[in-house]
């Protein structure tokens, strides 16, 4: 015997979590070269002058990449 089963779906919609309680987003920049990374902050800017240091000391270190952590929440919207 087969069962007809119906199920209702909602609309959910991603976005970042800007509530009062949501964890910081966090920026930190790493050196593609060798692999090291500045201190983990909420401001962009401090990565950027950490590799703007690390290029002094190391003059061929000259590829970043920025990792951003960032927290989502789900909104949920009307069933279907
Ligand atoms: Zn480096």
């Amino acid at each position: 015997m087969v069962t007809r089963r119906s199920y209702r779906f909602r609309q959910y919609t991603l976005k970042p979590d800007e509530r009062a309680d949501a964890e910081p987003t966090l920026f930190v920049m790493e050196c593609v070269s060798c692999g090291f990374s500045g201190a983990k902050g909420e401001d962009a800017e401090d990565g950027s002058e950490w590799a703007v240091a690390h290029v002094k000391h190391h003059p061929d270190h000259l590829s970043y990449r920025e990792h951003i952590t960032r927290s989502y929440q789900f909104e949920p919207g009307e069933w279907q």
